[in-house]
């Protein structure tokens, strides 16, 4: 896998597993139990330019590939999924699309905030009507003069709770299909836009999730993200680039499967010797190791084959689909491994698989992702 890496990867990946191993590993328990955002971690994660990686330098960011944000979310999620994630939707679903689709009024006002970690940002497509079937979203707006008026609710939104600012899909009143949808930067504050408590989760839990309320909110134009009218098509675009990150959270987790398992199976002696002498064990160990690493390759090829511009729709969905499984099963194995141990609370094997489900769902259900596997190939 290494041959892949640039010295710059290689020395991300160092910097920031010890940034995450000495910032969250003492409190990846705790603010699991108390599902509470290491908001104190983010700040300093903005400090050292981990938030906004690959932000072009003028918006102040670094300026990397979109692998060094890939294995940056890799190492947050090895230690705790749950704050990777967070972290992913500030970088990617909010300030690159940004970069990416917003004029440089919003790229000056919306992108320093979130990257030097003052600002949470957040991605709002998913109702509580509207989840697989992403284009039936009934969350509208209206023209008003020169302004548009939006009202709708949105459900499950990573980082809603604490988030300053949201981009909310919705679709023009009376427009049905792939037509009519616009992307607008909402901020906290704003006259009718709400949101509610944190929702109570499985895993992922120090990530806060929850709803949006948006009644009768009055936005100008210079809010609009992309083309009014072409927020579907934007949409699509950026959800490849999405999954293909979704991968990389299930990659961190197994990551953290297998050192966890490695390092018990040598430690831990029954029958006289070793758990890892048992070839049982030593065949979980094996499987782990080889699905971990094919998905961290077929993962790792797909970001530059996104910033050359060529379609991977398919890829996107195989890395996401086959990494979230996979990571699910080493969570699985992991625990099976620790033995009653891993049945506990105070072991984080359990914790793994908590957070490892939420990739098969999130971003599009593993369902969704055959789906548009098999349609890409009979196309
Ligand atoms: C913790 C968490 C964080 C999230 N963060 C965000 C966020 O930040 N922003 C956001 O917009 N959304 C977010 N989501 C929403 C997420 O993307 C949706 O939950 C997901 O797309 C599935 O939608 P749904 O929950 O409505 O399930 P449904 O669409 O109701 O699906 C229910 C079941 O039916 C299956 N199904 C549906 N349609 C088909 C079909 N045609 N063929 C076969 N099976 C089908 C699904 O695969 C699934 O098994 C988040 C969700 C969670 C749980």
């Amino acid at each position: 896998m290494n041959w892949l890496l640039s010295q710059e990867h290689k020395m991300v990946r160092a910097s920031v597993r010890k940034f995450a191993e000495q910032e969250l590993g003492p409190i990846a328990e705790e603010i699991d139990e108390q599902e509470r955002f290491p908001l104190e971690v983010y700040q300093k994660a903005g400090k050292l330019g981990l938030i906004g990686s690959i932000i072009p330098q003028a918006y102040g960011g670094g300026g990397a590939d979109l692998l060094t944000n890939g294995i940056i979310k890799e190492e947050f999620c090895r230690i705790s999924a749950g704050f990777g994630m967070s972290v992913n939707i500030c970088t990617t679903n909010f300030c690159y699309f940004i970069s990416k689709y917003g004029t440089e009024e919003q790229k000056r006002r919306f992108i320093p905030p979130v990257i030097s970690g003052e600002a949470l940002g957040s991605w709002c497509l998913t109702e509580p009507e509207a989840g697989s079937d992403a284009l039936s979203i009934r969350t509208y707006y209206v023209r008003r003069g020169d302004r548009f008026v939006l009202n709708g609710s949105k459900t499950f939104i990573t980082n809603a709770p604490i988030a300053r600012f949201f981009i909310v899909v919705a679709r023009e009143k009376g427009s049905k299909g792939a037509k009519g949808a616009t992307l607008f930067i909402l901020e906290r504050g704003m006259k009718g836009l709400s949101t509610g408590p944190p929702m109570r989760k499985l895993g992922m839990r120090c990530s806060p999730t929850g709803e949006v309320l948006i009644e009768d909110v009055q936005v100008d134009p210079s809010h609009i993200l992309g083309e009014d009218g072409e927020g579907f098509p934007t949409m699509f675009e950026t959800l490849d680039l999405e999954r293909i990150l979704g991968a990389n959270t299930s990659i961190g987790i197994a990551q953290a499967c297998l050192d966890a398992s490695v390092r018990y199976a040598k430690e831990r002696r029954q029958f006289g010797r070793p758990i890892a002498e048992f070839q049982l064990v030593r065949n979980m160990l094996a499987e782990m190791a080889t699905r971990l690493e094919m998905s961290r390759c077929f993962t790792y090829c797909l970001f530059p084959r996104v910033e050359q511009g060529q379609k991977i729709t398919k890829e996107a969905s195989m890395a996401k689909y086959y990494a979230s499984i996979m990571a699910t099963r080493a969570a699985l194995d992991a625990i099976q491994i620790f033995g009653g141990y891993g049945y506990m609370r105070e072991f984080p094997v359990q914790r793994y698989l908590r957070d490892a489900k939420l990739v098969e769902i999130g971003g599009g259900t593993s369902e969704i992702q055959k789906m548009i596997i098999a349609k890409e190939l009979l196309r």
